[in-house]
C-alpha cells in the first residue's frame, strides 16, 4: 500500500505532462521560471505559453500580498519565554514549519526573522 505522500508525488509526476491550451502540443516541466520577482517551476510550451505551477504561483501571489500589509500578532509567554504567534498565512508563504530554526536580527525599530 502506498503512503499518501508517494501517492502524491506520483500524482504530480504525471501531472509534468501537461497540454498546452493554445495550440496542444505537450509542455516541457521547467524549473525557475520567472513570475514577479520570484522564480518558480512551471510548464513552457514552444509557442511561448507558460502554465505556473498552481501552488507556487499561489505562494508567490500570497507573499506579495502580505509584503503590502502590516500584521498585527500577540505576545503570548510560555513559562519565561515570550512567544510570537505567526499567522498561518506567513507559514504558508515562507514555508515555516514548527521546529525549524529562524534567525533574529534586532534593528532600529524592531526585530527582523529571517528563515534560517
Ligand atoms: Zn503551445
Amino acid at each position: 500500500m502506498l503512503d499518501p505522500d508517494t501517492l502524491w508525488e506520483i500524482y504530480k509526476e504525471e501531472n509534468k505532462k501537461m497540454k498546452c491550451h493554445k495550440c496542444n502540443k505537450s509542455m516541457t516541466y521547467v524549473k525557475g521560471i520567472q513570475f514577479n520577482e520570484y522564480k518558480i517551476d512551471g510548464w513552457k510550451c514552444t509557442c511561448g505559453e507558460i502554465h505556473y505551477d498552481p501552488e507556487q504561483a499561489q505562494k508567490v501571489l500570497l507573499l506579495n500580498k502580505l509584503k503590502k500589509e502590516v500584521i498585527r500578532a500577540k505576545l503570548g509567554k510560555i513559562r519565561s519565554n515570550l512567544i510570537l504567534r505567526l499567522p498561518k498565512d506567513i507559514e504558508t508563504a515562507l514555508d515555516l514549519e514548527k521546529g525549524e530554526d529562524v534567525l533574529i536580527k534586532i534593528e532600529d525599530k524592531g526585530i527582523k526573522i529571517i528563515p534560517a
